[in-house]
């Protein structure tokens, strides 16, 4: 086994990390509540994704959930997602009671398409959650004019595409709202973490709500103006996220330089399919580099994992087969006596079987092992 035996390990951090602990630790002021760490970051992440405003919270998942509740998201109200995708993106939709609809993904960029998401809107439509899946920025221009088409509220899950931005604006803020995770496996991480980022001050206003029970900016203690839950953030995850945030515009662009390595590498290689160019996207995410391989998607990944490259995924089950999203939609809809609308998704069917993931970590190799992995998948294939 070559060098490539030791891909790097995430999370990177330093000395820098644990000055920031420290500090917080010393201080006394561990909750947001008395210390101003989580209110710093979010002024400095609200302004790296070129946001009015950043509220953050205790992960990716309830972010969504907090965002469609703060739309007015509600009860039987229908929420179009695609189905290639985290979980998360589906029931957060499910936790404020609303029924997830999927609508198929783009073959080509296994993101949510459009076409099918203007398909599967009714009468019941209120949300569309656009997935910037890998921090491939979704095709924004069409989805904003979707919802101001149709009165609908365009949530970004951007837990992938930190620094990822569409016609050269940051992503996050484009939609109505947008929201990030900051979870283990995350380009910026402090175990676990989240934040909604809008535009909007009355929206922000009531995300805030949501996260500190009720309460609203400047208030009472005890003044609990709506029911919220409490999702706060911790001083010490906010200390970790200042220092990764400092980090991140470095790591990203040797991301980015890998990413071209792996796309100069392998997008002549018969029987390899990569994502098209797409001037749209002024910056990539780079959370994931996926791979379609038609055929012989499980033969490659067998043979990466043998030869060192064990962190090669074959990537999600799409969501439309998951028994117990769907066991919950039609729960709701069946109280309600609605129909539960289910589109079919054969793209995601597809994708499902012939994509590759190699995961961020490995885009933060050497040159030399980058041109290893690629050399590992090229001759993987049947010639
Ligand atoms: C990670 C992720 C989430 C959920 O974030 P958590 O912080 O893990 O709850 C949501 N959507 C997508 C696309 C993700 O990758």
């Amino acid at each position: 086994m070559g060098d490539h035996a030791m891909m790097p390990e995430w999370p990177r951090y330093d000395d820098e990390e644990a000055k920031a602990l420290l500090e917080v630790l010393n201080s006394g002021k561990w909750g947001s509540t008395s210390g101003d760490t989580v209110a710093t970051f979010e002024r400095e992440f609200a302004a790296y994704q070129q946001a009015g405003h950043a509220i953050c919270l205790a992960n990716g998942t309830l972010a969504i959930a907090v965002a469609l509740r703060a739309a007015g998201v509600g009860i039987g109200d229908e929420v179009i997602v695609p189905p290639y995708t985290f979980i998360a993106t589906a029931s957060a939709a499910l936790f404020v009671g609303a029924v997830p609809v999927f609508a198929d993904v783009d073959p080509d960029t296994h993101l949510l398409d459009p076409a099918a998401a203007e398909a599967a809107i009714t009468e019941r439509t209120k949300a569309i959650v656009v997935v910037h899946l890998a921090g491939r920025p979704a095709d924004l221009d069409a989805f904003t004019a979707l919802g101001e088409r149709h009165g609908l509220t365009i949530v970004e899950d951007a837990a992938q595409a930190h620094g990822a931005a569409y016609k050269g604006r940051p992503v996050g803020a484009i939609g109505d709202l947008g929201t990030f995770s900051f979870q283990s496996s995350k380009n910026i991480t402090a175990g676990e973490g989240g934040v909604v980022l809008t535009d909007s001050a009355e929206l922000a206003g009531a995300v805030y709500s949501l996260v500190n029970v009720g309460r609203v900016p400047g208030g009472g203690w005890y003044q609990h103006e709506s029911v919220g839950y409490n999702l706060r953030l911790t001083e010490f995850q906010a200390a970790v996220l200042r220092v990764q945030l400092r980090r991140h515009p470095e790591l990203q662009a040797l991301r980015e330089r890998n990413a071209r390595h792996l796309t100069d590498a392998l997008s002549t290689v018969e029987g390899v399919h990569l994502a098209p160019e797409d001037p749209a996207i002024t910056a990539h995410g780079r959370h994931l580099f996926m791979l379609r391989i038609p055929n012989h998607r499980d033969a490659v990944l067998k043979s990466l994992t043998a030869s060192g490259f064990d962190k090669a995924s074959p990537g999600y089950v799409p969501l439309h087969r998951n028994t117990a999203v769907l066991q919950e939609a039609t729960a709701i809809t069946n109280r309600l006596g609605q129909p539960y609308p289910h589109p079919p998704c054969p793209n995601a069917d597809t994708l499902s079987q012939e994509t590759l993931w190699l995961p961020q970590p490995y885009l933060l190799a050497t040159p030399t092992q980058t041109q290893s992995l690629a050399t590992a998948i090229t001759n993987a294939l049947p010639r």
